[in-house]
């Protein structure tokens, strides 16, 4: 069939970071690059986690030839778990993201009859009309991966997240030559990581980070905690080396994060020295100077080791002065402020805290300014979509684009949802398909809309006010006057008057309706309008209006 487009469509990523997923399209065969999640902001109240909404791909199941995954952080896996059971297709990945996606299907018990394809960076898989080949990416994690799509309009390279880190910790450097030559044969479409775009220059190597580990490690007078994300795993590696240089242990406390360092142990992307790896049990007599544990904790999650240690809450760990604490991460957007007070508490518990504002404890791993120009002129593509970001990420990443000569054209600034169809010469956005936040709260996904929200939010900010209303099962008169109970709206102490007030102004509305039986509807409706208006007056709140009536 001549003629027919390539259809380019992000269901998460755009205009957000987090939750990363990408459909391509081509007649009737689709993949998919990553399915990730994204963590609540602040105002999503009670939500545990964000997963794109997959009703585009679920309304097009039999068509979709599998599920492609760059690298094994949370926002490119951590929806699979709930995805996987609905859609049933193969995912393709390379060995340690396979690992970690286990470890992650496990957790949720959805490993059985998953089918995780290894292939390994350099490696290929054909699905459908579209030949992939997986070329290797430097970023914070080992086994991180691009991809090269030939599809029968021309070859899109996605980066998958990456910088150009000539010395990694672990895993290859991003492999220039190889998209140098791609670049010579022509490349249709270039999908490229945005995260960064803000940052002139070139990001730091990993490098850095080892070096103050490095002198932390010799010079701490106690024990050195170091929180990061369980998935950082060359941060891992670099923590165990300082530590085995200066004759100190680790250990690893928190299940989810030794689960993931036996894994990556196992599949050799970490190494540690024999011996140098203990239970916490192991170090009773051990001089506090030899000491290094490993938490999680570095997001300021309520429930992670590090939190509990920080409010003296830990089983097994107390701080005592002498202890440093290093934050080896930086706050995703919305969780700054509950990694400042981990902070403060760790302060005030006597520790030294070492983070990314006061020492070099943390490099990023997405390519800078300066990095991403390299890539748009080796991979030289007719089309650009900036992807993984914010909207003025986007925006900016296209603008170094065009410094590089790609016509603003041919530059697409696309948000979740958006339909871009490609030929060989031209693009074009055709339309939009369902893309919002799809919300997991405890064991239930997607069931809890925006209403649940807007209703904890309204709770959470002016509180609630129940009215409960008595009247007479025959006539429908009040019976009495209306009582009000209100929590977190007002000090009932010091508004007892306008409490008082609110219930003559209850039994007056409903009075003038005497000669009416009582009509639920029409009450509940009445006496809601009547308060919020009534408190929005008195107070500038809106605190949620539950009227009850009781037959007497
Ligand atoms: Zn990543
Ligand atoms: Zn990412």
């Amino acid at each position: 069939m001549a003629g027919s487009k390539l259809k380019i469509v992000p269901l998460g990523g755009l205009s957000e970071i987090g939750k990363n997923m990408m459909v391509i399209e081509y007649e009737d065969d689709i993949i998919v690059i990553d399915a990730g999640l994204m963590f609540p902001e602040e105002e999503m109240l009670g939500i545990d986690l964000v997963i794109p909404d997959i009703s585009y791909l679920l309304e097009r199941r039999e068509n979709i030839r599998g599920i492609l995954i760059t690298h094994g952080h949370e926002d490119h896996i951590g929806a699979l778990p709930y995805l996987l059971p609905q859609l049933d297709v193969p995912v393709y990945c390379t060995k340690l993201t396979r690992g970690l996606i286990s470890v992650k299907l496990k957790e949720r018990k959805a490993l059985a009859g998953a089918k995780l394809k290894v292939v390994s960076p350099g490696g290929g898989v054909t699905l459908g009309k579209f030949k992939v080949e997986f070329f290797p990416v430097c970023h914070s994690i080992p086994d991180a991966v691009g991809f090269i799509i030939y599809t029968p309009v021309g070859v899109v390279v996605h980066s998958g997240d990456f910088k150009l880190d000539y010395t990694p910790v672990s895993g290859k450097p991003t492999d220039l030559s190889r998209l140098a030559q791609l670049g010579t044969q022509g490349v249709l479409l270039l999908l490229s990581d945005s995260t960064y775009a803000e940052l002139q220059g070139y990001t730091p190597s990993e490098r850095v980070v080892g070096e103050t580990l490095d002198h932390i490690m010799a010079d701490a007078p106690g024990r050195v905690i170091v929180t990061t994300f369980s998935s950082l795993i060359s941060r891992i590696q670099q923590v165990i080396d300082a530590a085995a240089k200066h004759q100190r242990r680790v250990s690893v406390v928190g299940r989810g994060m030794r689960e993931i360092v036996r894994m990556a142990l196992s599949l050799g992307y970490l190494n540690a020295p024999e011996g140098i790896l203990v239970r916490l049990d192991e170090l009773r007599g051990v001089p506090h100077n030899k000491i290094v544990l490993v938490t999680t904790g570095s997001q300021g999650e309520p429930t992670s080791a590090l939190v509990r240690i920080a409010n003296r809450d830990h089983q097994q760990v107390r701080i005592v002065p002498g202890d440093t604490v290093i934050i080896s991460a930086t706050p995703i957007p919305g969780n700054e402020a509950l990694v400042n007070r981990t902070v403060d508490d760790l302060f005030k518990q006597g520790a030294r805290v070492l983070y990314d504002k006061v020492a070099r404890v943390h490099v990023h791993g997405h390519a800078s300014q300066e990095e991403l120009k390299l890539l748009l002129s080796v991979v030289k593509p007719k089309f650009f979509v900036p992807v993984h970001g914010e909207y003025r990420h986007l925006c900016l990443h296209s603008k170094v684009a065009q410094s590089i000569g790609i016509s603003e054209d041919n530059i697409f600034v696309l948000e979740d949802g958006s339909i871009l169809e490609l030929g060989p010469d031209s693009g074009k956005v055709t339309g939009k398909v369902a893309s919002d936040n799809v919300y997991v709260d405890g064991l239930s996904v997607g069931d809890l809309g925006s209403v649940v929200l807007r209703d904890r939010k309204m709770l959470s900010r002016d509180g609630i006010v129940m009215v409960i209303i008595a009247v007479n099962r025959q006539t429908g008169r009040l019976v009495s006057r209306p009582d009000i109970i209100s929590r977190g709206f007002v000090d009932i102490r010091e508004s007892k008057e306008m409490i008082e007030e609110s219930r003559d102004l209850v039994a007056r509305t409903l009075d003038h309706r005497r000669d009416r039986p009582a009509d639920w509807s029409f009450i509940n409706t009445k006496v809601r309008d009547v308060l919020y208006r009534y408190y929005y007056e008195q107070t500038k709140r809106r605190p949620m209006i539950l009227p009850f009536m009781v037959k007497v």
